[in-house]
Formats: structure tokens, sequence, C-alpha cells
């Protein structure tokens, strides 16, 4: 639900286009695999001109820059009038230089998957050899000035909950300019259905969240956390990316996102209509006895920055 009091200050409107149809990772977590079916550019750009929107996000399905006509598809989405892109990426294709100047000229922003700091890691997440390109991409765009344009997306999963507070540290340390890190709990979904064990239970994750966002704060990068329900961040309530939208005055789950899953405490809990609940995905693996009803008023929650 809405904030009905708040002002709007959010991107409702952005479209999510899925143009992608590979990619050149296989993440174990990935829970929207590549299907391999091509959208039609033509017809995508046509749709978003009779809509008249104006922002996009190229994400989901796989990794945009795998497709040789990703150029082609910027191209289209500017013709159709879309003026902001939003680049959903892993940044292995960036690590040519040539190619990231090309995408730093066309891109607002790059939300980039990079799921640890530490190559070996990286490996058995990723399933790839590919972590000195995907840091080659992320150093490509510092080079080119675009820093301010990385929002780091590092899914938090059983591989690497216990290094988030040196993950944000490393990345305060080497992005300091970066936009934001946004940490996002693991879904149960796609690929990580076939890895349950890829799913930390929240109380085993929390601390080092807690510590990870701390970290960043005091470094002076901006972070949020998503698909962490209210509860289970005590006292860092102001780091959530749903309570932020809720604040900002949008729908508190961006579009596509599962409904929370019916808990006795939620039905309870003064917090429910700012709060992003459990998805029901993670009910399956670990059971609702973490989640506590509240009795805090959303609005007295301190928003951190963001
Ligand atoms: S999570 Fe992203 S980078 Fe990883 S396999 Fe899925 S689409 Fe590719
Ligand atoms: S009890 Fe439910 S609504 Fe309340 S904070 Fe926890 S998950 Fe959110």
């Amino acid at each position: 639900m809405a904030n009905p009091g708040a002002k709007k200050k959010w991107i409702s409107e952005q479209a999510c286009v899925s143009m992608a149809h590979t990619c050149n990772l296989y993440c174990i977590y990935c829970h929207n695999p590549p299907a391999g079916q091509k959208k039609d550019i033509r017809r995508t750009a046509a749709e978003l001109k009779a809509s008249g929107v104006a922002a996009v996000s190229l994400e989901g399905g796989g990794e945009p820059t795998a497709s040789p006509d990703f150029f082609p598809w910027i191209k289209a989405l500017k013709g159709a009038g879309v003026v902001k892109i939003m680049l959903s990426t892993n940044a292995v294709a960036l690590a040519r230089a040539d190619y990231c100047r090309r995408a730093v000229r066309e891109i607002d922003y790059f939300t980039v998957n990079f799921p640890s700091h530490r190559a070996e890691l990286y490996g058995r997440i990723t399933r790839s050899v590919k972590f000195p390109l995907a840091l080659k991409g992320l150093e490509n765009l510092k080079a080119l000035g675009a820093e301010d344009k990385i929002r780091f997306f590092h899914i938090i999963s059983a591989a690497n909950y216990r290094l988030l507070p040196e993950f944000a540290l490393w990345a305060a340390r080497n992005f300091p300019r970066a936009a934001f890190v946004n940490f996002t709990f693991v879904r149960n979904k796609g690929r990580a259905l076939e890895a349950p064990r890829i799913v930390p239970s929240y109380a085993q994750a929390a601390p080092f969240i807690k510590l990870a966002l701390a970290a960043l704060k005091l470094k002076g990068v901006k972070a949020v956390v998503q698909n962490m329900p209210l509860c289970v961040l005590r006292n860092c309530e102001g780091f959530s990316f749903e309570f932020q939208r809720w604040r900002r005055g949008d729908r508190v789950l961006e579009g596509g996102v599962e409904p929370a899953a019916a808990c006795r405490a939620c039905v309870r809990c003064t917090l429910a209509r700012a709060c992003c609940g459990a998805r029901p995905d993670y009910l399956k693996v670990h059971g609702d006895r973490e989640l506590k009803a509240s009795k805090k008023d959303p609005a007295a929650i301190k928003p951190e920055a963001f």
C-alpha cells in the first residue's frame, strides 16, 4: 500500500523492458533466468511510444549486453521517446573500453549485479571465471567518469552473507562515489529452487546486513536493503528499500514482485503498510517464526539517506 500522505517523488512510471534472451554468467540464485526468446524491437518501441513512457529499465530474463543487438535496442528506445535508461548488468561486457565508453554515453544508471568482491566466491556464485572482466567493467565505468552512475546490486545469499561488512568496506574504498549499494535478500525462485540451501534465514543474515549498512553509512555511501521485513531489521528499518518507497508515496512492492505471504504476525502489525513482508517462497524454506508484530508507527521511523 502506498503512503497517501506523501508527496510523490518516485518514478513509478519506469517501464521494465526485458530485451535480453541470454546471459554470459550462470548465477546459482538467478530467479529470472533467460528463456532464449527474443522480444521484437519494433513492436516494443511502438508500444512504449503509444504509452508515452519516458524512463525504462533494461532488466530481467538475462544479460542485456549479451545480446548483439544491444545498441540497436537503445537507439529504438530513444527513437520511441525514452529519455532515461537504467541498465541492469553484470558489467562483464563493460570490460571492453570502447563498449563501455559507448554505453556511458547512452545509459543513465548501471545497476551492477556483483555478488562478491572475492574472485573465488564470485566464481562459485556465478559459476564462471569472469570476475576479472566484471571488475574491469566497474573500473572502466569509474575511469570514464561514470562512478556516480553505478548502483551496486548485491544479492544476499547463504554463500556471501558473512562477508557483507567486508563487501561494504570494499565498495566504499574502491567506489566511494557510487550512487548507492542495494543489498537484496535472495528469492527462492528460478534457479535458486535447484539449490534451496542458498537461502539463509533472516536471523542468520540480519547481523551482517546491519553491520554492512552501518559501515556504508559511516563511509558516506548510500545504501538500502530490499526484500527484508522490517521486524528483522530492528533499529535499521530506515534502510529498507520498501519503507523508502512507502515514505515517498509509491507502492511498497515493485511491479512484478509477489505480494507478501499471509502471516499471523503481519495481520496484527502496525508496520504492515510500509513493509515488504516475507515472500511466500521464503516461508517454504524457513517458515514464519521470525516475523514479529510491531506496534511502531512507520511514520516515526527515521529514513536513512537514499
Ligand atoms: S542473475 Fe543476472 S547475471 Fe546472473 S545468470 Fe541471472 S541474468 Fe545472468
Ligand atoms: S510482522 Fe509482518 S508486517 Fe510486521 S514487520 Fe514483520 S513482516 Fe512486516
